[in-house]
């Protein structure tokens, strides 16, 4: 689940893992650690907490090596605690194990391997895959083949990389299910779970894939898969620089991604809308455009944030194109046997494209024949290379682990594909130039908002010390009360709630004092009036309120303790507008309390786990 770095080469290896970990700390973790091979002695150092206490008692140990391999955990199985934390090893110490992922058999293995005389110290999962890897070497095997035997007899996922005093010469790493890639450099090579750990030395990548396990050297590397086949790798070239992945002077990278969303968003439609045409050009989709353009029924599968955005796209599908469209958790569909035909479109959406419960649901909706589509931001990510066709967001590197700007990319998008699908459905020219035309003014109603951070900050400041707070919203702004909420929760540890503001009445209204601020998303749309009676009601139930309203409504101010003005658009477009005072708020009040809004607690930023 979490992060992978290793190094093997001429330079001391320790500062280039402990970096390397630095630049995986976005991800979310809770213990971090170090397997090196010194004078071909195996040295393990591990300490629950931030990677700059393991610096600290790595340096106080003056290590040196040409070859080391690194790991920030984010427990699954077992406290995070020292002993849990990675890298694990043998009985004798000469195998150093990182492992991202769960091994799902790791108790029947454990039994085996016990029965064998093997000793556990460890709660992990992990601890299982040194000691069946030394069984194997115990029978003469080398480590590669060992690695190999013993994969084969794992049940889960992982992304692994293994150091083994008896082979110096190389690490060897393998991945199912979790990302793992090998940086090429000139007489040093890397291995990685993501690119940024390593982009500092190189950016020259080869992406492991699924079942393949690679023996990386010094000067080389061979990739197998795990059933032993030969297969030739491909070296890739990242465009990505260090400096997008830097927070940019700002002092979060939340803060700063949020603030990148006007260029972002832009991102996201570049090069993609036909003004004149009143259409859109999607290279990902143009051979299944016909064919998704015929589905029966699209569904929309995805988790959290990604889940917002397929409600959005659903009331964007259905309004316009006109098909049935449902929006499924992907933990849910995988799980629960979905009917699946082959004239429906799945579209699974994800950030980073890594999701575990999102890729499984794309491999059964693939199973099913039906067309599985990816929207991801991640480019060569799983969920993008399994796919039949989709769409990047191109929302850049996203580093705060609460999503934001891949979230409004992710509303682009969708929006494009409605376009793209309702054109093709019978959509005139004259409304297809309209959408398009709201599209690319977007970025600059963007920027507008984005000026009221101070106005927004000062609102935050007066609500930090509430337990509960509810967002309220309708139609299209339903699934941004959903996402407003859930914003708060994730950065602020504050309750939250979204729910249609109808359903107020039903049940959360109950909870309305004067301690519960409400927000509600009223922009001045059909459902205006409506929204004002529920605003109504919880004035008199003595709640604040904060409200996100278009500009130009002046008639809020009397009815609402802080208005939030945002510039008018179609429908189908508030919410990307409507939810960027909710990240602000969302961040302010998280700043306020003094917490970790990049890496709140508990969350992680690529939820590689079921
Ligand atoms: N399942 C393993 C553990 O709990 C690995 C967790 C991770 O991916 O960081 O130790």
């Amino acid at each position: 689940m979490c992060g992978i770095i290793g190094y093997i080469g001429e330079r001391n290896c320790i500062p280039i893992l402990i970096s390397g970990l630095k630049r995986l700390e976005y991800r979310g973790y809770d213990s971090a650690g170090i397997g090196v091979l010194s004078d071909a002695e195996s040295v393990i150092v591990k300490k629950p907490g931030k990677v700059s206490s393991l610096e600290e008692k790595v340096e106080l140990l003056n290590l040196s090596s040409n070859v080391g391999i690194g790991h920030t955990r984010w427990a699954t199985h077992g406290l995070p605690n020292e002993i849990n934390a990675h890298p694990h090893s043998n009985q004798n110490g000469t195998i150093s194990l990182i492992h991202n992922g769960i091994i799902e058999n790791y108790q029947t293995l454990k039994k085996g391997l016990q029965k064998l005389g093997y000793n556990f110290i460890s709660e992990t999962d992990s601890e299982v895959l040194p000691h069946l890897i030394d069984n194997f070497i115990s029978r003469g095997h080398s480590l590669l083949k060992s690695v190999r035997l013993a994969l084969s007899e794992v049940e889960g996922t992982y992304g692994i990389a293994v150091i083994y005093s008896g082979e110096p010469d190389k690490i060897v790493v393998a991945r199912k299910g979790s990302p793992l890639i090998i940086g090429i450099g000139s007489d040093e090579n890397f291995v990685a779970s993501d690119v940024s750990a390593i982009l500092a030395h190189t950016k020259q990548v080869v992406y492991l894939e699924d079942n393949e396990i690679a023996e990386v050297f010094r000067d080389h590397f061979n990739a197998k898969t795990i059933s032993d086949d030969e297969i030739e790798k491909e070296v890739h070239e990242i465009s990505m620089s260090l400096e997008e992945i830097d927070k940019g002077g700002y002092p979060h990278f939340m803060l700063k991604e949020i603030m990148e969303q006007p260029e972002s968003v832009r991102n996201s439609m570049r090069g993609r809308i036909l003004l004149e045409e009143g259409n859109v050009k999607l290279g990902g989709l143009a051979e299944v455009a016909d064919r998704l353009a015929k589905s029966k029924r699209i569904i929309i599968s995805a988790c959290g944030t990604s889940w917002h955005a397929g409600l959005v796209g659903e009331y964007m599908i259905e309004q316009y194109a006109k098909i049935p469209t449902e929006v499924e958790y992907a933990s849910e569909f995988r799980y629960r046997n979905p009917i699946i035909n082959p004239d429906d479109s799945v579209f699974f959406i994800s950030q980073s494209g890594e999701t575990a419960d999102t890729l499984a649901a794309l491999k059964e909706a693939k199973n099913n024949g039906a067309l599985a589509l990816g929207i991801c931001n991640v480019v060569g990510s799983s969920i993008a290379r399994e796919s039949i066709a989709g769409v990047y967001t191109h929302a850049g590197p996203e580093i705060g682990v609460a999503s934001t700007k891949a979230f409004t990319s992710q509303l682009v998008v969708l929006a494009l594909i409605t376009l793209l699908i309702s054109r093709k459905r019978g959509m005139s020219l004259e409304e297809g130039k309209k959408i398009a035309e709201e599209l690319n003014s977007i970025p600059e109603k963007i920027n507008l908002i984005l000026s009221k951070n101070d106005e927004i900050k000062n609102i935050a400041e007066k609500y930090c010390n509430v337990k509960n707070f509810l967002y309220l919203g309708r139609g299209y702004n339903f699934p941004v009360a959903l996402e407003g909420a859930l914003k708060l929760k994730e950065i602020s540890y504050i309750h939250a709630e979204g729910y249609p503001a109808a359903e107020m009445k039903h049940g959360p209204i109950a909870l309305i004092d004067d301690n519960m601020p409400v927000v509600f998303i009223a922009p001045k749309d059909s459902i205006y009036d409506k929204v004002i009676s529920n605003i109504e009601e919880v004035r008199a139930r003595g709640g604040n309120i904060i409200a996100i309203v278009t500009e130009k409504d002046e008639n809020m101010n009397r009815l609402v303790d802080h208005s939030i003005k945002i510039p008018d658009t179609i429908p189908m477009l508030m919410p990307i507008l409507a939810s960027i005072p909710l990240q602000l708020l969302a961040y302010h009040i998280a700043v306020k309390k003094g917490l970790n809004v990049d890496q709140p607690r508990n969350l992680a930023k690529s939820v590689t786990v079921e």
